[in-house]
Protein backbone atom coordinates (compact mmCIF):
# COMPACT_ATOMS: atom_id res chain seq x y z
CA UNK A 1 0.00 0.00 0.00
CA UNK A 2 1.78 3.49 -1.08
CA UNK A 3 1.90 5.83 1.73
CA UNK A 4 -1.11 8.32 2.21
CA UNK A 5 0.45 10.28 5.07
CA UNK A 6 2.21 13.49 4.80
CA UNK A 7 5.63 13.75 6.12
CA UNK A 8 5.99 16.01 8.86
CA UNK A 9 9.34 17.63 7.94
CA UNK A 10 7.52 18.89 5.17
CA UNK A 11 5.18 21.22 6.95
CA UNK A 12 5.89 24.18 8.12
CA UNK A 13 4.60 25.19 11.70
CA UNK A 14 1.41 26.85 10.34
CA UNK A 15 0.64 23.69 8.42
CA UNK A 16 0.74 21.63 11.41
CA UNK A 17 -1.19 23.86 13.24
CA UNK A 18 -3.90 24.14 10.79
CA UNK A 19 -3.56 20.13 10.84
CA UNK A 20 -4.27 19.76 14.35
CA UNK A 21 -6.75 21.63 14.81
CA UNK A 22 -8.75 19.75 12.32
CA UNK A 23 -8.09 16.74 14.35
CA UNK A 24 -9.39 18.39 17.30
CA UNK A 25 -6.50 19.60 19.03
CA UNK A 26 -5.20 22.70 20.16
CA UNK A 27 -3.10 24.94 17.65
CA UNK A 28 -0.33 25.50 20.84
CA UNK A 29 0.18 21.68 20.01
CA UNK A 30 1.93 22.67 16.78
CA UNK A 31 4.62 24.32 18.55
CA UNK A 32 5.47 21.43 20.86
CA UNK A 33 5.63 19.20 17.97
CA UNK A 34 8.15 21.21 16.41
CA UNK A 35 9.97 21.70 19.44
CA UNK A 36 10.39 18.40 19.34
CA UNK A 37 11.48 18.08 16.18
CA UNK A 38 13.95 20.69 15.74
CA UNK A 39 14.95 21.72 19.43
CA UNK A 40 15.38 18.70 21.10
CA UNK A 41 15.54 16.56 17.98
CA UNK A 42 13.55 13.13 18.94
CA UNK A 43 13.39 10.83 15.77
CA UNK A 44 9.77 9.32 16.42
CA UNK A 45 6.34 10.85 17.60
CA UNK A 46 6.67 8.08 20.72
CA UNK A 47 9.34 10.26 21.75
CA UNK A 48 7.28 13.21 22.23
CA UNK A 49 7.25 12.84 26.00
CA UNK A 50 4.73 16.16 27.24
CA UNK A 51 2.44 15.34 24.55
CA UNK A 52 -0.95 12.97 25.74
CA UNK A 53 -0.43 9.46 24.03
CA UNK A 54 -3.90 9.74 21.94
CA UNK A 55 -2.15 12.81 20.52
CA UNK A 56 0.94 11.13 20.10
CA UNK A 57 -1.11 8.18 18.43
CA UNK A 58 -3.09 10.92 16.15
CA UNK A 59 0.01 12.35 15.25
CA UNK A 60 1.67 8.99 13.66
CA UNK A 61 -1.82 8.36 11.76
CA UNK A 62 -1.30 11.66 10.36
CA UNK A 63 1.94 12.01 9.51
CA UNK A 64 4.97 10.17 8.63
CA UNK A 65 8.20 10.84 10.48
CA UNK A 66 10.38 9.34 7.47
CA UNK A 67 14.47 9.79 8.63
CA UNK A 68 17.31 9.27 5.35
CA UNK A 69 19.49 6.18 6.64
CA UNK A 70 22.83 6.86 6.43
CA UNK A 71 24.42 4.38 4.76
CA UNK A 72 28.15 5.32 4.15
CA UNK A 73 30.24 7.58 5.33
CA UNK A 74 33.56 9.08 3.52
CA UNK A 75 36.20 11.20 5.11
CA UNK A 76 39.05 12.89 3.42
CA UNK A 77 42.46 13.91 4.28
CA UNK A 78 41.26 17.75 4.72
CA UNK A 79 38.23 16.27 7.09
CA UNK A 80 35.56 17.19 4.14
CA UNK A 81 32.86 14.05 4.76
CA UNK A 82 31.00 12.62 2.89
CA UNK A 83 27.65 11.22 3.91
CA UNK A 84 25.51 8.54 1.61
CA UNK A 85 21.83 8.51 2.10
CA UNK A 86 19.02 6.06 0.99
CA UNK A 87 15.90 7.59 0.94
CA UNK A 88 12.59 5.82 2.31
CA UNK A 89 11.83 4.62 -1.84
CA UNK A 90 15.20 3.21 -1.60
CA UNK A 91 16.76 6.17 -4.03
CA UNK A 92 20.58 7.38 -2.99
CA UNK A 93 21.37 11.04 -2.47
CA UNK A 94 24.74 12.58 -0.95
CA UNK A 95 25.24 15.73 1.26
CA UNK A 96 29.29 17.08 2.30
CA UNK A 97 30.22 18.33 4.70
CA UNK A 98 32.90 21.06 4.24
CA UNK A 99 34.55 21.97 7.92
CA UNK A 100 36.15 25.25 8.48
CA UNK A 101 35.69 26.48 4.78
CA UNK A 102 36.72 29.50 3.38
CA UNK A 103 34.12 32.63 2.64
CA UNK A 104 33.33 32.04 -0.28
CA UNK A 105 29.83 33.50 -0.49
CA UNK A 106 30.18 36.28 1.63
CA UNK A 107 29.30 34.28 4.84
CA UNK A 108 31.79 34.24 7.75
CA UNK A 109 34.79 32.39 7.63
CA UNK A 110 35.99 28.95 9.68
CA UNK A 111 32.65 27.48 9.61
CA UNK A 112 30.94 24.18 8.96
CA UNK A 113 29.45 23.88 5.85
CA UNK A 114 26.90 21.23 4.35
CA UNK A 115 26.16 20.85 0.77
CA UNK A 116 22.95 19.86 0.37
CA UNK A 117 21.39 17.59 -2.63
CA UNK A 118 18.02 18.82 -4.36
CA UNK A 119 16.98 16.01 -6.55
CA UNK A 120 17.75 12.37 -7.03
CA UNK A 121 20.03 13.12 -10.25
CA UNK A 122 19.75 15.73 -12.64
CA UNK A 123 17.80 16.55 -16.07
CA UNK A 124 19.85 19.79 -17.14
CA UNK A 125 23.23 17.67 -18.33
CA UNK A 126 26.17 19.40 -17.72
CA UNK A 127 28.71 18.20 -20.40
CA UNK A 128 31.45 18.13 -17.53
CA UNK A 129 28.94 17.24 -14.18
CA UNK A 130 29.06 13.57 -13.00
CA UNK A 131 25.12 14.43 -11.22
CA UNK A 132 23.45 14.66 -14.91
CA UNK A 133 25.61 11.62 -16.60
CA UNK A 134 22.58 8.92 -15.39
CA UNK A 135 19.63 11.47 -16.22
CA UNK A 136 17.16 12.49 -13.28
CA UNK A 137 14.80 10.25 -11.12
CA UNK A 138 12.82 12.25 -9.20
CA UNK A 139 12.38 15.57 -6.74
CA UNK A 140 13.12 15.57 -3.19
CA UNK A 141 10.72 15.98 -0.92
CA UNK A 142 11.18 19.20 1.69
CA UNK A 143 11.39 16.83 4.55
CA UNK A 144 14.37 15.31 2.33
CA UNK A 145 16.00 18.08 1.53
CA UNK A 146 15.86 19.21 5.27
CA UNK A 147 16.49 15.68 6.70
CA UNK A 148 20.03 15.96 5.53
CA UNK A 149 20.81 18.48 7.91
CA UNK A 150 19.28 16.79 10.89
CA UNK A 151 21.23 13.36 9.80
CA UNK A 152 24.96 15.05 9.30
CA UNK A 153 24.42 17.51 13.00
CA UNK A 154 23.46 13.79 14.57
CA UNK A 155 25.77 12.26 13.09
CA UNK A 156 29.20 14.64 13.68
CA UNK A 157 27.88 16.12 17.25
CA UNK A 158 28.29 19.60 15.08
CA UNK A 159 26.44 22.48 14.28
CA UNK A 160 26.15 23.28 10.60
CA UNK A 161 26.46 27.20 10.22
CA UNK A 162 26.22 27.56 6.31
CA UNK A 163 24.52 25.78 3.44
CA UNK A 164 24.97 25.47 0.05
CA UNK A 165 22.47 24.29 -2.15
CA UNK A 166 25.27 22.47 -4.36
CA UNK A 167 24.84 18.79 -4.41
CA UNK A 168 23.01 17.09 -6.34
CA UNK A 169 20.68 18.57 -9.05
CA UNK A 170 19.18 21.66 -10.09
CA UNK A 171 17.75 23.78 -7.26
CA UNK A 172 15.65 25.89 -8.97
CA UNK A 173 14.12 22.77 -11.03
CA UNK A 174 12.33 21.78 -7.39
CA UNK A 175 11.45 25.32 -6.62
CA UNK A 176 8.18 24.71 -3.96
CA UNK A 177 9.81 22.23 -2.31
CA UNK A 178 13.02 24.43 -1.97
CA UNK A 179 11.55 27.29 -0.53
CA UNK A 180 9.33 25.03 1.51
CA UNK A 181 12.84 23.43 3.01
CA UNK A 182 14.28 26.68 3.43
CA UNK A 183 11.50 28.53 5.27
CA UNK A 184 11.99 24.93 7.49
CA UNK A 185 15.70 26.03 7.32
CA UNK A 186 15.43 29.47 8.17
CA UNK A 187 12.40 29.54 10.59
CA UNK A 188 13.04 30.15 14.88
CA UNK A 189 10.64 26.96 15.21
CA UNK A 190 12.66 24.99 12.66
CA UNK A 191 16.68 24.52 12.41
CA UNK A 192 17.12 28.55 12.75
CA UNK A 193 19.62 29.37 10.38
CA UNK A 194 20.35 33.14 8.91
CA UNK A 195 19.18 33.78 5.19
CA UNK A 196 22.63 34.88 4.66
CA UNK A 197 24.17 31.59 5.53
CA UNK A 198 21.93 29.79 2.50
CA UNK A 199 23.10 29.62 -0.98
CA UNK A 200 22.00 28.51 -3.74
CA UNK A 201 23.50 27.89 -7.02
CA UNK A 202 21.81 27.35 -10.22
CA UNK A 203 23.12 26.48 -13.96
CA UNK A 204 21.11 29.62 -14.87
CA UNK A 205 16.74 29.17 -14.66
CA UNK A 206 16.12 33.02 -15.42
CA UNK A 207 12.24 32.51 -14.70
CA UNK A 208 13.09 31.08 -11.12
CA UNK A 209 15.95 33.61 -10.49
CA UNK A 210 12.97 36.21 -10.63
CA UNK A 211 10.74 34.54 -8.69
CA UNK A 212 13.81 33.97 -6.05
CA UNK A 213 14.26 37.94 -6.22
CA UNK A 214 10.86 38.44 -5.32
CA UNK A 215 10.43 36.61 -2.22
CA UNK A 216 11.96 38.23 0.58
CA UNK A 217 14.85 36.62 2.38
CA UNK A 218 18.37 37.47 1.57
CA UNK A 219 19.30 34.00 0.40
CA UNK A 220 22.91 34.35 -1.65
CA UNK A 221 22.87 33.20 -5.26
CA UNK A 222 25.66 31.17 -7.02
CA UNK A 223 25.17 31.23 -10.97
CA UNK A 224 27.21 28.17 -12.26
CA UNK A 225 28.30 30.10 -15.60
CA UNK A 226 31.26 28.33 -16.69
CA UNK A 227 31.12 30.29 -20.16
CA UNK A 228 30.98 34.13 -20.43
CA UNK A 229 30.36 33.35 -24.52
CA UNK A 230 27.31 31.60 -25.65
CA UNK A 231 29.05 29.76 -28.33
CA UNK A 232 31.33 28.37 -25.15
CA UNK A 233 28.39 27.96 -22.83
CA UNK A 234 26.18 25.95 -25.43
CA UNK A 235 28.74 23.56 -25.62
CA UNK A 236 29.14 22.63 -22.29
CA UNK A 237 25.62 23.51 -20.57
CA UNK A 238 22.44 22.91 -22.92
CA UNK A 239 20.48 24.97 -20.51
CA UNK A 240 22.30 27.96 -22.43
CA UNK A 241 20.28 27.23 -25.34
CA UNK A 242 16.73 27.73 -23.58
CA UNK A 243 18.06 30.30 -21.26
CA UNK A 244 21.02 32.54 -23.45
CA UNK A 245 23.82 34.54 -21.49
CA UNK A 246 21.93 37.53 -22.12
CA UNK A 247 18.45 36.19 -20.92
CA UNK A 248 20.36 35.01 -17.72
CA UNK A 249 22.16 38.08 -17.65
CA UNK A 250 18.77 40.10 -17.15
CA UNK A 251 17.46 38.08 -14.54
CA UNK A 252 20.22 38.07 -12.53
CA UNK A 253 20.61 42.01 -12.48
CA UNK A 254 17.24 41.73 -11.43
CA UNK A 255 18.37 39.87 -8.84
CA UNK A 256 21.14 41.89 -7.65
CA UNK A 257 18.56 45.07 -7.71
CA UNK A 258 16.04 43.80 -5.80
CA UNK A 259 18.42 42.33 -3.17
CA UNK A 260 20.72 44.60 -3.02
CA UNK A 261 23.08 41.78 -3.11
CA UNK A 262 26.07 41.03 -4.75
CA UNK A 263 25.84 37.61 -6.54
CA UNK A 264 28.42 35.13 -6.95
CA UNK A 265 29.82 33.23 -10.75
CA UNK A 266 31.38 30.52 -10.50
CA UNK A 267 33.31 29.61 -13.11
CA UNK A 268 35.30 25.95 -13.59
CA UNK A 269 38.17 26.32 -15.69
CA UNK A 270 37.99 23.30 -18.13
CA UNK A 271 41.40 23.00 -19.99
CA UNK A 272 41.42 23.72 -23.57
CA UNK A 273 37.18 24.76 -23.55
CA UNK A 274 36.83 28.06 -21.90
CA UNK A 275 40.05 29.05 -20.24
CA UNK A 276 41.45 31.46 -22.79
CA UNK A 277 42.04 34.79 -22.81
CA UNK A 278 39.49 35.57 -24.84
CA UNK A 279 37.23 33.76 -22.31
CA UNK A 280 38.98 35.60 -19.29
CA UNK A 281 38.12 39.16 -21.43
CA UNK A 282 34.46 38.01 -21.72
CA UNK A 283 34.42 37.36 -18.67
CA UNK A 284 35.28 40.67 -17.84
CA UNK A 285 32.32 42.50 -19.92
CA UNK A 286 29.53 39.60 -18.15
CA UNK A 287 30.92 40.47 -14.80
CA UNK A 288 30.90 44.19 -15.10
CA UNK A 289 27.23 44.22 -16.75
CA UNK A 290 25.64 42.50 -13.33
CA UNK A 291 27.37 42.85 -9.63
CA UNK A 292 28.89 40.08 -9.36
CA UNK A 293 32.20 38.65 -7.75
CA UNK A 294 33.95 35.51 -9.86
CA UNK A 295 34.83 32.34 -7.80
CA UNK A 296 36.85 30.19 -10.25
CA UNK A 297 36.78 26.60 -9.85
CA UNK A 298 39.99 24.46 -11.25
CA UNK A 299 38.24 21.45 -12.93
CA UNK A 300 37.68 18.01 -11.10
CA UNK A 301 37.75 15.53 -13.22
CA UNK A 302 34.85 12.95 -13.28
CA UNK A 303 35.74 9.20 -14.26
CA UNK A 304 34.64 8.69 -17.63
CA UNK A 305 34.47 12.29 -18.99
CA UNK A 306 37.55 14.14 -21.06
CA UNK A 307 37.50 17.26 -19.80
CA UNK A 308 41.24 18.28 -17.95
CA UNK A 309 42.04 20.81 -15.67
CA UNK A 310 44.04 23.13 -16.88
CA UNK A 311 47.77 23.85 -15.88
CA UNK A 312 48.52 26.08 -12.71
CA UNK A 313 50.52 28.68 -15.42
CA UNK A 314 47.04 28.62 -17.28
CA UNK A 315 45.02 29.15 -14.50
CA UNK A 316 47.40 32.14 -13.54
CA UNK A 317 47.19 33.55 -16.78
CA UNK A 318 43.09 33.39 -16.50
CA UNK A 319 43.45 35.33 -13.40
CA UNK A 320 45.33 37.72 -13.91
CA UNK A 321 43.59 39.18 -16.68
CA UNK A 322 40.48 38.97 -14.15
CA UNK A 323 42.92 41.05 -11.63
CA UNK A 324 43.95 43.64 -14.28
CA UNK A 325 40.28 44.84 -14.66
CA UNK A 326 39.44 44.72 -11.00
CA UNK A 327 36.78 41.97 -11.36
CA UNK A 328 36.55 40.69 -7.51
CA UNK A 329 38.00 36.93 -8.51
CA UNK A 330 39.20 34.38 -6.15
CA UNK A 331 40.17 30.69 -7.28
CA UNK A 332 39.26 28.21 -5.35
CA UNK A 333 41.86 24.88 -4.55
CA UNK A 334 38.66 22.47 -3.70
CA UNK A 335 38.55 20.15 -0.84
CA UNK A 336 37.52 16.80 -0.74
CA UNK A 337 38.07 15.72 -4.52
CA UNK A 338 40.10 12.26 -3.27
CA UNK A 339 36.68 11.09 -2.23
CA UNK A 340 34.86 12.30 -5.02
CA UNK A 341 33.13 14.66 -3.34
CA UNK A 342 33.76 17.93 -4.44
CA UNK A 343 31.81 19.99 -6.97
CA UNK A 344 30.12 17.93 -10.01
CA UNK A 345 31.91 14.33 -8.49
CA UNK A 346 28.18 13.52 -6.84
CA UNK A 347 27.09 11.15 -8.94
CA UNK A 348 23.45 9.28 -8.88
CA UNK A 349 23.88 5.86 -7.82
CA UNK A 350 22.35 2.64 -6.71
CA UNK A 351 24.18 0.00 -4.45
CA UNK A 352 22.83 -3.20 -4.08
CA UNK A 353 21.81 -4.64 -0.60
CA UNK A 354 24.48 -6.83 -0.74
CA UNK A 355 26.79 -3.94 -0.96
CA UNK A 356 25.70 -2.00 1.94
CA UNK A 357 28.26 -0.99 4.07
CA UNK A 358 26.97 -0.53 7.78
CA UNK A 359 27.58 2.42 9.81
CA UNK A 360 29.10 2.18 12.98
CA UNK A 361 29.58 5.85 13.57
CA UNK A 362 32.89 7.13 13.39
CA UNK A 363 34.61 4.22 12.40
CA UNK A 364 32.75 3.72 9.31
CA UNK A 365 34.71 7.28 8.09
CA UNK A 366 37.11 6.32 5.96
CA UNK A 367 39.56 8.52 7.24
N1 LIG B 1 22.70 22.39 -10.43
C1 LIG B 1 23.21 23.48 -9.68
C2 LIG B 1 23.67 23.05 -8.33
C3 LIG B 1 24.79 22.03 -8.35
S1 LIG B 1 26.15 22.91 -7.86
C4 LIG B 1 24.28 24.19 -10.47
O1 LIG B 1 24.71 23.65 -11.47
O2 LIG B 1 24.65 25.29 -10.07
C5 LIG B 1 27.48 22.06 -8.39
C6 LIG B 1 28.54 23.04 -8.84
O3 LIG B 1 29.68 22.29 -9.26
C7 LIG B 1 28.10 23.84 -10.05
O4 LIG B 1 28.68 25.11 -10.09
C8 LIG B 1 28.66 22.98 -11.15
O5 LIG B 1 28.71 23.67 -12.36
C9 LIG B 1 30.00 22.63 -10.59
N2 LIG B 1 30.62 21.48 -11.24
C10 LIG B 1 30.02 20.51 -11.94
N3 LIG B 1 30.94 19.60 -12.36
C11 LIG B 1 32.13 20.04 -11.90
C12 LIG B 1 33.45 19.51 -11.98
N4 LIG B 1 33.69 18.37 -12.57
N5 LIG B 1 34.44 20.22 -11.40
C13 LIG B 1 34.19 21.36 -10.72
N6 LIG B 1 32.96 21.88 -10.59
C14 LIG B 1 31.94 21.22 -11.18
FE1 LIG C 1 22.86 19.51 -13.04
FE2 LIG C 1 24.24 21.53 -11.93
FE3 LIG C 1 25.49 19.26 -12.73
FE4 LIG C 1 24.51 20.95 -14.56
S1 LIG C 1 26.17 21.36 -13.07
S2 LIG C 1 24.27 18.70 -14.57
S3 LIG C 1 22.68 21.69 -13.53
S4 LIG C 1 23.99 19.45 -11.08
Amino acid sequence: MSETRTPIKSLSLEEIEVRLRAAGEPAYRGKQVTDWIYGKRVNAFDGMSNLPAALRKTLGEEFVFDRLEPIRVLGSEDTTRKYLFRLADGALIESVLIPASPALYGEASDRRTLCISTQVGCAYGCKFCASGLDGWSRNLGAGEIVDQILRVEEHSGERISNIVFMGMGEPLANFAHLLKAITIINAPWGIGLGARHITISTSGLAPQIKQLADQPLQLRLAISLHGARDEVRDRIMPVNRKYPIEVLLEACAYYTQRKKQWLTFEYILIDGVNDSPEDASALVRVARKVKAKVNCIPYNKVEGLEWERPSEARQDAFMAVLEAARIPATIRREKGHDIAAACGQLRRQSLPDSEKIPLQGAAAQDT
